[in-house]
Order: structure tokens, then C-alpha cells, then sequence
């Protein structure tokens, strides 16, 4: 497997394709802005995606998915259900539509060639955030970052959530490499021993996984 990233905008969020070479297929998870960067991206990694993936419904995430997926010949949008938000809700703004998604929840897996995606639902940066694992990746979307983690101010935030949702990836096992919505990538060996909000969230929720 190899994933490539890119910074997207309009507020630098990481776009991730994530390929397996063998089957020349990828997944492309959180095309922010930027379409045009994001399809030349999958060009150049020779692999064609069979799904876009969406750690969560916010717009800095979602911007150029329909146009991806049209491009590649509509290939599936995955989001959590609840991070589509009813006509008329506020948070629209927030949470601009995307059309045409089919919903991924806790248990799901999704193949992208010979790779399987598990979906977490990792909620509390909004109602509808998850996780995807493959392997030892975890593409954590606003749930994790580099020595932080994600706001909870926003329509569908939870302190109380995100603390179990970073807690139950703090105690994941395996050698986990952590690639977040923004910022730098990191381990979650080195966030165990760095993060205040994922070791606080340790200690109110010691339990496991
Ligand atoms: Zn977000």
C-alpha cells in the first residue's frame, strides 16, 4: 500500500490517496478544495479510485468530492449519516451538502482493491465523525491531531465524545501511524506520550478499545 498527500484548500486540509499498487485502485479521502490538484494527484499515482471517503461532513473536507467522483465515473461518496444535515438546518454552512453519499458507520469495512478500510465511529469534532483504518493507518480526519486534537465549538460537538472517541484510539493496538485532517502526521506511540487531550481522555476512559 502507499499514500500520497496533499495540502487542499481553502484552510489546508490533508487529502489523502491511499493505493494498493497490485490492483492499481486507491480510495481518496477528504478532497477538501481543489479538484483539479486532487485529480492530477490520483493521475500521477497511476491508480483509480474506487470510492472517495469522508471523515466527516465539515466543507473544508468534502469541497471538491462530487467533482472527483464525477470524474472518476462517479465512483461511491462514503459519510456518516449524521454529518448530513436536514433542509433548513442552520449548520448547513457548515455542513454544505454533498448529494448522493451512501452512509459508512462503526463495523463497516470497505475494500479498495486487495486493501480493507474499517470504519470507527469516532465522534465528537462533529456527530458524524469516523475513523478509517487500514492496517496500521489511521486517517482520523478531526478527531486526532499532531499533539491535539479537534474543536468541539461547532454545530454537533461534544468535549465529553471526542475524549471516549480519543480514547478508544489511544488504546488501539499495533504500531499505529496517525494521519490527520490537518497539520503534521504522527504516531500514536509519540501522541501517548505528548498529547494532553489524548492522555487526559486515557485517564477518564481507561477502559478498552
Ligand atoms: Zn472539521
Amino acid at each position: 500500500m502507499k499514500v500520497y498527500v496533499l495540502e487542499v484548500p481553502p484552510i489546508g486540509t490533508n487529502c489523502f490517496i491511499l493505493c494498493d499498487p497490485d490492483s492499481g485502485r486507491c480510495a481518496v479521502i477528504d478532497p477538501g478544495g481543489g479538484a483539479e490538484a486532487v485529480i492530477s494527484a490520483v493521475e500521477e499515482s497511476a491508480c483509480t479510485p474506487d470510492c472517495i471517503l469522508l471523515t466527516h461532513g465539515h466543507y473544508d473536507h468534502t469541497g471538491a468530492a462530487k467533482a472527483v467522483s464525477e470524474h472518476f465515473g462517479n465512483v461511491p461518496i462514503y459519510l456518516n449519516e449524521r454529518d448530513v444535515l436536514p433542509d433548513g438546518s442552520r449548520a448547513l454552512s457548515q455542513f454544505p451538502r454533498v448529494g448522493g453519499t451512501q452512509n459508512c458507520d462503526e463495523g463497516d469495512t470497505i475494500s479498495v482493491g486487495s486493501l480493507k478500510l474499517q470504519v470507527l465511529a469516532t465522534p465528537g469534532h462533529s456527530r458524524g465523525s469516523v475513523t478509517f483504518r487500514c492496517g496500521d493507518l489511521l486517517f482520523c480526519g478531526d478527531t486526532l491531531f499532531a499533539g491535539s486534537c479537534g474543536r468541539t465549538d461547532l454545530y454537533g460537538g461534544s468535549m465529553d465524545e471526542i475524549m471516549r472517541s480519543l480514547a478508544r484510539l489511544g488504546a488501539l493496538e499495533g504500531d499505529l501511524q496517525v494521519l490527520p485532517g490537518h497539520m503534521e502526521m504522527s504516531t500514536m506511540e509519540l501522541e501517548r506520550r505528548r498529547n494532553p487531550y489524548l492522555q487526559q481522555a486515557l485517564r477518564m476512559y481507561p477502559g478498552k478499545p
